[in-house]
């Protein structure tokens, strides 16, 4: 089996931003520049852990997450938009988990409203 490091590398990196531990590390962020160039999926996928993404094992540019985490996810965060690298991560109000507050409408893991 063949695998795309750059998108496994890409991966890493979205995963590291999520999970709010690069804050004050000077670690690379997401490349969002990469992804004007690439169409990014997600697909609906319950056994994936909520607010993680896992490649799609077959098609390229597919992430498979949560349907939670889709829908707790703002969309225009997939279209290259305007990310701040420096946005401050928040404790979820409901669970206290970190969240970068640029990427979420609601807290993927209990759902909490951010403020
Ligand atoms: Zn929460």
């Amino acid at each position: 089996m063949t695998s795309d490091s750059s998108n496994h590398e890409w991966t890493m990196k979205m995963l590291e931003k999520f999970k709010g531990e690069t804050h004050f590390t000077g670690a690379p962020y997401i490349d969002f520049s990469r992804l004007e160039t690439q169409e990014l999926q997600l697909k609906a996928d319950k056994s994936v852990e909520r607010g993680k993404f896992k490649p799609h094992p077959q098609i390229t540019n597919t992430y498979l997450a949560h349907p939670e985490t889709i829908r707790a996810l703002r969309p225009e965060i997939l279209l290259a938009g305007d990310i701040d690298e420096f946005a401050e991560s928040i404790p979820c109000p409901g669970c206290s988990r970190s969240l970068d507050k640029q990427f979420w409408i609601h807290c993927p893991y209990c759902e909490s409203d951010l403020k």
